[in-house]
């Protein structure tokens, strides 16, 4: 069932009081953009609100790769992302300034406000996004309402919030974050070219800290159409000295944290400004209410360091957007038993618990420097650089064993 065409006025007529949709997605950023684009090219009638008409450039996701683009083809968006994002096949991936391994597989880079514009452009009508803060929501099991700072309103049978880490708006329908681990990673972002401007030797490069006490993951470094951007992800106290060095002699720092680096980066300087992210883990409770339905980050944050944002938001944007919000339009009510549903899937469960386990195995192998991950810590680098070995004598060897073991 869809929203009674012939009593509403269209999206596109900004000035409308009341505009009447079928689902209203609040939050225009990756989740709630690509959400908008699946319904509203399945014919369902979609009110995109986010308060930004343009994605600021804040650091989030700059690259995307491995599963993430396969959900990304299913979804239809896999062009829209060759258009845009820088494509990059075999990534270096060093220890103490030895290779321990090399990627392969195509992933593209770009800034995470490009990758926005895109999906908003994925929508049939991209006009229809609504440039406005939703101040309130009220739900119920038929209808429900929004209330926006211009003093619109829109009604609409679903809610979808991807609202992202901003919990004003749950936190008035009495959904409470729980903090599993408050600060748990500090990011950097910034871009880098050789002062001789030269291109750097490698497509792109990771780079994993080298000493426990430093608290440094890795740097990656992968190619964007405005030059060599680097992420640097960290478990470290966000209070440290060091994050002020990073911010204001960061060639120096990074070179003096990561010194395997230079042969690599040679004379280099840092060309943009730095951006810089702390990030707690957490998780919505009071979430399960009729109505609304969270995806994204505002249903859980991730570890930028684990890279399982994107897969989250993807498997949430596709579970609900092409299997359950489509059912649950087809029948009256849009009661707690249909919502729960989406929150109880079982690829939405998993990928959710993942992400959690990668951001402490994540943080546990940079940093605890007991005996356990000390070893595990030796280990899982020897294993990665044996079998990379292995693959240069025989290549294809290895594959074909696992293979044949699977079989
Ligand atoms: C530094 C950093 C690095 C990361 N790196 C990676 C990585 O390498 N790999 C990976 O997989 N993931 C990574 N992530 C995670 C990934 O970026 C996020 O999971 C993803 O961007 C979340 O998207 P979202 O749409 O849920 O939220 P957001 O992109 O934050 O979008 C929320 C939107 O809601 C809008 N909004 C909020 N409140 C309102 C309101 N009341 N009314 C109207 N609009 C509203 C905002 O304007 C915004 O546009 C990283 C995150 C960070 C912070």
């Amino acid at each position: 069932m869809t929203a009674d065409r012939t009593v509403t006025e269209t999206i596109a007529a900004t000035e409308t009081a009341t505009i009447v949709a079928d689902i209203a997605v609040v939050g225009g950023g990756l989740a709630g953009s690509l959400a908008a684009a699946v319904l509203a090219r399945a014919g369902h009638r979609v009110a995109l609100i986010d308060k930004r008409a343009i994605y600021p450039d804040e650091f989030r996701v700059e690259k995307i790769g491995g599963h993430q683009l396969e959900i990304l083809r299913r979804l239809g968006f896999i062009g829209g992302l060759e258009s845009v994002g820088c494509p990059y096949d075999r990534v270096l991936n060093i220890r103490e300034g030895k290779v321990v391994d090399v990627s392969v597989g195509r992933a593209y880079g770009l800034p995470y406000a490009d990758l926005v514009a895109m999906a908003r452009r994925q929508m049939p009508d991209p006009c229809s996004l609504i440039v406005d803060e939703v101040t309130a929501v009220r739900s119920s099991d038929d209808v429900q309402h929004l209330e926006l700072a211009s003093g619109r309103r829109v009604n609409a049978r679903l809610v979808v919030l991807a609202t992202g880490m901003a919990g004003a708006l749950g936190y008035k329908l009495g959904i409470r974050r729980r903090v599993l681990a408050e600060r748990h990673s500090v990011s950097f972002g910034f871009t880098i070219a050789r002062r001789d401007g030269a291109p750097f030797d490698f497509e792109a490069l990771t780079c994993y800290g080298e000493r426990t006490a430093d608290g440094i993951d890795y740097l990656s470094l992968f190619p964007v159409p405005g030059g060599m951007r680097a992420n640097l992800f960290m478990f470290r106290d966000p209070t440290d000295p060091v994050m002020r060095d990073l911010r204001r002699e960061t060639e120096a720092t990074v070179l003096r944290l990561l010194p395997g680096l230079q042969p690599y980066l040679g004379d280099f300087r840092v060309t943009d400004r730095i951006q810089n992210w702390v990030m707690d883990l957490s998780v919505v409770e009071g979430h399960l209410q009729a109505g609304v339905v969270l995806i994204g980050d505002a249903f859980q944050t991730n570890c930028p360091a684990a890279g399982t944002g994107v897969a989250r938001l993807l498997t949430d944007v596709e579970r609900l957007c092409t299997e359950y919000a489509p059912r649950w339009l087809m029948t009256e009510g849009m009661g707690r038993e249909k919502i729960s549903e989406f929150y109880a899937d079982r690829d939405k469960v998993a990928s959710d618990q993942h992400s959690l386990k990668m951001a402490r195995f994540r943080q546990a192998l940079t940093s605890r420097d007991d005996i356990r991950w000390d070893v595990r810590r030796r280990l899982h680098f020897l294993r990665r650089s044996i079998t990379h070995r292995v693959d240069q004598m025989r290549p294809g060897w290895l594959a074909h064993v696992r293979t044949a073991l699977r079989a």
